[in-house]
Order: C-alpha cells, then sequence, then structure tokens
C-alpha cells in the first residue's frame, strides 16, 4: 500500500473521530477500513449509558463495508484520544475488534495505528492477534 492512500485512511479515521460519541469515557476514536474493492467505509466509537452496549469505532466501519456489500477487509486506520485532545494517542484495536477483523481479513491485513495523518505504526493483523481462531477453523 502507498503512503498516500494510507495517510487517506488515516485521515477519513480522523475526520470520523469528529462524530464520536463517548459522553462516558471522553475517549474519541476514529476508524477506517479499506476494502479488497478499494473502498473505505469510516466509523466512530458509539457509547451507551448501559456501557456494554458501546460498539467500537473499527467494528463500525467493518460493519459500514460488510453492509454496502464489501467482502475482503485489507487494511485499518485508527486514530484515537481524549475528545478534545490536540494530540493522539496510539489506540489499538481491542480483543473484540481484532477478532471481528479477523472474521474479514487475512493475517496480512494492515493495521495503521495513528496518532497524525504522518506519525503512525504499521502492524500486521498476524501481528497483534497471532494463532487466533477464525472462519477457516470451521470451514
Ligand atoms: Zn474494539
Amino acid at each position: 500500500m502507498e503512503d498516500f492512500i494510507r495517510e487517506l485512511l488515516i485521515k477519513e479515521a480522523i475526520m470520523a473521530r469528529k462524530n464520536s460519541y463517548c459522553p462516558y469515557s471522553g475517549y474519541a476514536v476514529g476508524a477506517c477500513v479499506q476494502t479488497a474493492d478499494g473502498r473505505n467505509f469510516s466509523g466512530c466509537n458509539m457509547e451507551n449509558a448501559s456501557y456494554g452496549l458501546t460498539i467500537c469505532a473499527e467494528r463500525i466501519a467493518i460493519g459500514k463495508a460488510i453492509s454496502e456489500g464489501a467482502g475482503r477487509i485489507v487494511a485499518i486506520a485508527i486514530a484515537g484520544g481524549k475528545k478534545d485532545a490536540d494530540v493522539l494517542d496510539e489506540a489499538f484495536p481491542c480483543g473484540a475488534c481484532r477478532q471481528v477483523l479477523r472474521e474479514f481479513g487475512s493475517d496480512d491485513m494492515q493495521i495503521i495505528v495513528a496518532k497524525s495523518e504522518t506519525e503512525y505504526r504499521i502492524f500486521t493483523l498476524g501481528e497483534l492477534y497471532p494463532e487466533s481462531f477464525g472462519p477457516d477453523h470451521l470451514s
């Protein structure tokens, strides 16, 4: 994946972060997935007064992609930090999101953990979620 495509994913994740609904944690996250057919889908975290119903930005973005007929996910950019922070954290995907990413991608999926459009680290799903259980185990 070329740098400018990666930076576009990050930009969309940062834009999605602005819509974060996080009145309880104050931690705003945006994510943007790229699908194998070249489309991008972004999402933000969505908290709930019944805390367990909170949905992460990654799973919102994945759900949007799948509901629009996208097949496989090849990359995801994640941007997170305190709601009003000027400087973002490195917001890694939680365990639940790693499992959901596993459902729609392979070990070489790129996971871009971004503090800004130019400051980020790239991991593969296999690095962040090794020896995982997935659809291939049930086929
Ligand atoms: Zn998550």
